[in-house]
């Protein structure tokens, strides 16, 4: 497992604040075509449990995008808060959010058979296709 972080972030326009008691230190980046489609390119994200308190909750829109996941976004700035699953609570928070971005470590990339051939990281990190994913985690 990895060490975890209590981690402050806010949206653009800080009607949003977000605490993550027990972030991971580490940053994934998801390539698929639903996230590329929700930010305009990949979703960099971290891991944050469901330790997570969101004040200025009535200014996040919360929108469905599976049986079993959503997405919430500032209603007033835009900005892409989180991807949540509905059953378990678990929290995967827009890495650029936070405040410490100095503290974080990326290493890990998902969907990345998604990855459309314009861009590439040059970091080193661990690389998973769609259907690793779900065969590691279950659908
Ligand atoms: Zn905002
Ligand atoms: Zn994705």
């Amino acid at each position: 497992m990895s060490d975890v972080t209590e981690r402050q972030g806010k949206c653009l326009c800080g009607a949003v604040a977000i605490t993550a008691k027990n972030a991971s230190n580490n940053v994934g980046a998801c390539h698929c075509s639903m996230c590329r489609r929700w930010g305009g390119g990949p979703l960099m994200a971290i891991d944050c449990g469901t330790d997570v308190s969101i004040d200025g909750e009535e200014n996040v829109s919360v929108f469905n995008t599976s049986e079993w996941a959503e997405r919430g976004f500032c209603s007033k700035c835009g900005s892409h808060l989180f991807y949540r699953l509905k059953q378990t609570g678990q929290h995967i928070i827009a890495a650029g959010i936070f405040e410490d971005g100095e503290s974080l470590v990326f290493d890990h990339q998902v969907f990345i058979d998604e990855k459309p051939s314009y861009y590439r990281f040059a970091n080193e990190t661990h690389d998973m296709t769609g259907a690793e994913v779900f065969a590691k985690y279950g659908a």
